[in-house]
């Protein structure tokens, strides 16, 4: 196979070709740039280039640069041996090919130059161990020795070389399968799979901060929970994601049964994918029902019970995103928000709710609303379809009403109609606690619906407040 015509088509393979004639180095574009090029994978942004050079990738890396006439910005790290250059709309990275030796107690493996065939051995899968020939004998022509062709028809992840001892060497590359395989809706291929399972607890080695990387990607997939099921049955999930694992299996106490919750949760990631690709959402979908293990309880009238578990799940939120090495800022929260509010929305489908518990969802749910009532649509997985077509045209009649609340009173971003300094000028008081007490109870007024959202009342109730709690007007107060 040769890709000569995809390489004339960029002016940048020429140019590192013409470099790495000049230096006389061996030079191939190697691993997922000749991947996605044979399975006509588009890919948006910047477009990442691996080449390896049998010799310095540094060196090869500066000559590439002088080809331009523009001024191109190169990055060496010196310590791993590689540069990179960046380009418009590329992204290129050098490296001197290598071999890699590992020991059991580490990731890091002992490094020494090496061949082609060499470099190619150490690579994680045969899709990503294929290489295009830059050299003027074989221009364009794909070097593929542990047959990666076949198996991107086959549709396989393989490890090139004995799959234990490539997961042993490095066990992050047992999540990277389980991506490959969730990115591009491949299998795994049996041995692979049967070693990856041999050696999921080898993952006890790798950082989480690598490990959410991977997980994150699988999250990021039109369909996770493929991915998911790969990490279960391979016990990989097991390894760092102990109450995902617990969601799953079902119980029975006289002939009742709940239903199994990791699957569920499973259907309910699905369904928010094709609904939106904001990865914080998805993440609310995989941790809405996490606390439904600690909460549930048998009832002989009732049956299984999972009480509070919004809320339990909501505390646990943090503690699994601090030790997923997760970001703890707003993006957690607005995970932690959507997992306490899951059940809301389901609380106003009943035509005799008010306007007010509407207002009180609005308030609390802020402009995170309409992603809240994506993951409420999700969360319904009934297999009878009567009873899906049901539950979500209920949805569409509170997200209706919920309009029409809003657009009377506005409390979705809810900004007080009358400030705390306003009551402290007209009061004549300091910052004190009456003074967000009087707020606070204006604010409740208004969800309550007892006054409406604007200064007028507002004002008028604060004054009537005031009275109740023996206050006077300053003695000059602001005019209204
Ligand atoms: P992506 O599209 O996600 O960037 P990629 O295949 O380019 O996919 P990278 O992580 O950028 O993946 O790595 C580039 C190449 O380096 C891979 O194609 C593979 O050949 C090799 N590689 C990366 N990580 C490992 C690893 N842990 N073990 C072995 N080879 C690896
Ligand atoms: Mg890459």
């Amino acid at each position: 196979m040769n890709f000569k015509s995809h390489l004339d088509e960029f002016e940048v393979f020429g140019k590192v070709a013409k470099a790495a004639a000049n230096l006389g180095l061996e030079t191939y574009v190697v691993g997922g740039y000749v991947r996605d090029l044979i399975l006509k994978r588009e890919k948006s942004g910047h477009k990442d280039i691996d080449f390896t050079c049998v010799g310095s990738g540094i060196e090869l890396a500066k000559e590439v640069a002088k080809q331009y006439d523009t001024h191109v910005p190169l990055s060496v790290f010196k310590n791993f041996g590689t540069a990179m250059l960046k380009l418009e709309d590329w992204e290129l990275e050098f490296v001197g090919a290598r071999k890699e030796s590992y020991r059991a107690d580490s990731r890091n493996p002992i490094v020494e130059t090496g061949t082609l065939q060499e470099d190619l051995e150490r690579r994680d899968f045969t899709i990503n161990a294929m290489a295009i020939s830059l050299n003027a004998n074989d221009y364009g022509e794909l070097l593929d020795p542990f047959d990666g062709l076949a198996d991107i028809k086959k549709k396989l992840i393989r490890t090139p070389l004995e799959p234990s001892i490539t997961f042993s060497d490095d066990p992050l590359r047992m999540l990277r399968a389980v991506r490959f395989a969730a990115q591009l809706d491949f299998d795994i291929d049996g041995d692979t799979f049967h070693a990856l399972s041999e050696n999921a607890h080898r993952l006890s080695i790798i950082s989480g901060e690598r490990i959410v990387v991977e997980l994150n990607k699988i999250i990021e997939v039109k369909k996770p929970s493929y991915g998911f099921k790969l990490l279960f049955a391979g016990k990989l999930l097991h390894e760092f994601f102990p109450e995902m694992v617990e969601l799953q299996g079902v119980d029975s106490v006289d002939d009742k049964s709940h239903k199994d919750n990791f699957y569920h949760t499973l259907q309910v990631l699905d369904n928010v994918c094709l609904m939106s690709d904001n990865l914080w959402l998805r993440w609310a979908a995989i941790l809405h029902d996490i606390a439904k293990p600690a909460t549930k309880r048998f009832n002989k009238k009732v049956g299984w019970t999972f009480h509070g578990h919004e809320d339990k799940g909501a505390r646990m939120t943090p503690n699994i995103f601090r030790r997923m090495k997760l970001p703890m800022d707003e993006r957690m929260k607005y995970v932690q928000k959507l997992v306490k509010l899951h059940l809301r929305p389901i609380a106003l489908v009943k035509d005799e709710v008010t306007d007010s518990a509407m207002r009180r969802l609005l308030f609390e749910a802020g402009d995170d609303i309409d992603d809240l009532m994506k993951l409420c649509r999700a969360d319904v997985t009934s297999k009878n379809n009567k009873k899906v077509k049901r539950y979500l045209e209920n949805f569409d009649k509170v997200a209706q009403k919920l309009i029409e609340v809003e657009e009377k009173d506005q409390v979705r971003n809810f900004q007080p109609p009358i400030s705390g300094e306003e009551i402290m000028k007209i009061f004549g008081l300091e910052p004190s606690k009456i003074v967000g007490d009087i707020k606070e109870e204006i604010k409740e007024a208004i969800l309550e619906g007892k006054i409406h959202n604007n200064p007028e009342q507002a004002r008028e109730l604060m004054l009537e407040i005031a009275k109740a709690k023996g206050l006077t007007l300053a003695s000059n107060p602001p005019k209204s």
